[in-house]
């Protein structure tokens, strides 16, 4: 189905193809070239992080991410509950077992409080996860001073996906950057996109050099192909990191277009109906609001705005169902609050995308309102 209005539609301006065609030009197809060796050194400055590593998807990003924070068979892995299912995907990928945390009211991202008991309580148990993995969902930071200092406490490596945070920060400090590894996707829907393709930011030059290897089939410098461990295909595309060069150099604008976009829903959904509710951003944080997400008062008026939504063909999606619910992760132990699942039974995610026009965002309020005032 074709939509009048998109959810996140891409936002290409004039610099990608000249990026594009600098590749083509050069013949450098491949992973290496200009463009990824640009791409890379924009990608670290922007996130103020020593290292990355430009992969072929944010969920290849963070299987490698695991595989570098040592996860293995049998190895338990701590996961954000209210997310897409990609943040959990690679656990499985791996063996390993998924251990899934609900989410507190204002961020709708990981619990502190319930983190803290996950791991009490696995501890009883004799049991120290490999990875605590935190998402900064449609943009928002989680609450990091909570959970970094209980992850510490416990000794437990934070890997942050920040797939839909890229341009958003908590205290100052760019999401990505706020664990021991972060990752970014361009997916096509994302704030920026190279139409596929992620990357893997750290401080550690160690991280950095073993993604590295296993993102390019673990060769080995010899002289002739060596291969010691199971490698991966997981590399970029030197095309494709032509139109991240051109994205990120945009990144700022589109961050501030989004916010924009929420905030006029923000002040006409709210006025109409002050149960209306959505993430709330602290002082400490400033989220790129990459989707603008809303809770109406109820399933049913939920159901009703989006079909109102659906039938004027503009595109909008109910937010994300649990992974503690979800079929594939059926015998995942998991520690909740009900936060994520009321949130997917009123919540709805609305076209929040940074080349969306003032009258666009005007029909789809009107739309709205019909159903909740
Ligand atoms: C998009 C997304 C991913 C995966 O990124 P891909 O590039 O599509 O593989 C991972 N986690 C979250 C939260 C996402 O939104």
């Amino acid at each position: 189905m074709a939509f009048k209005i998109w959810l996140s539609p891409p936002h290409i301006g004039t610099d990608e193809v000249s990026y594009i065609e600098m590749a083509l030009k050069a013949n450098h197809l491949a992973y290496f070239g200009e463009n990824t060796i640009e791409f890379n050194s924009s990608l670290r400055a922007y996130s103020q992080t020593k290292y990355a590593v430009l992969t072929n998807s944010g969920t290849s990003a963070i299987h490698l991410a695991l595989k570098v924070l040592g996860v293995e068979s049998g190895d338990h892995v701590i996961c954000q509950s209210n997310s897409f299912v990609a943040s959990a995907n690679p656990i499985l990928y791996l063996n390993a077992i998924p251990v899934f945390i609900d989410s507190e009211k204002d961020t709708w991202n990981m619990s502190p409080d319930l983190l803290d008991e996950a791991l009490n309580t696995l501890k009883k148990k004799g049991i120290k996860p490999k990875a605590i993995i935190s998402v900064d969902l449609y943009g928002m930071p989680c609450e990091y001073d909570g959970i970094r200092k209980i992850a510490n406490n416990h000794e437990v490596p934070i890997l942050e996906d920040s797939a839909e945070a890229l341009g958003s920060s908590y205290k100052g400090i760019p999401c990505g950057n706020l664990g021991s590894i972060g990752v970014y996707s361009f997916n096509a829907n994302k704030i920026i996109t190279t139409s596929g393709g992620g990357a893997l930011v750290t401080n550690s030059k160690d991280y950095c050099v073993r993604a590295d290897y296993l993102a390019n089939q673990a060769k080995a410098d010899k002289a002739y192909l060596w291969h010691e461990e199971l490698g991966y295909n997981y590399k970029f595309s030197n095309v494709l990191a032509g139109i991240g060069v051109a994205q990120l150099n945009r990144l700022d604008e589109y961050t501030r277009r989004r916010r924009h976009i929420f905030n006029v829903y923000q002040k006409k959904l709210c006025d109409l109906n002050p149960e209306v509710s959505f993430q709330k951003e602290s002082s400490d944080s400033y989220s790129n609001r990459w989707l603008s997400c809303f809770t109406f008062t109820s399933f049913e008026q939920k159901e009703s705005v989006k079909q109102a939504l659906l039938n004027a063909n503009i595109e909008c999606r109910s937010l994300w169902f649990p992974l503690h619910k979800q079929p594939v992760f059926r015998q995942a132990l998991s520690f909740n609050n009900g936060v994520s699942e009321d949130l997917f039974e009123k919540g709805l995610c609305l076209p929040s995308g940074s080349n969306l026009q003032a009258n666009q965002l005007e029909e789809i309020i009107s739309v709205i309102s019909e159903q909740i005032k």
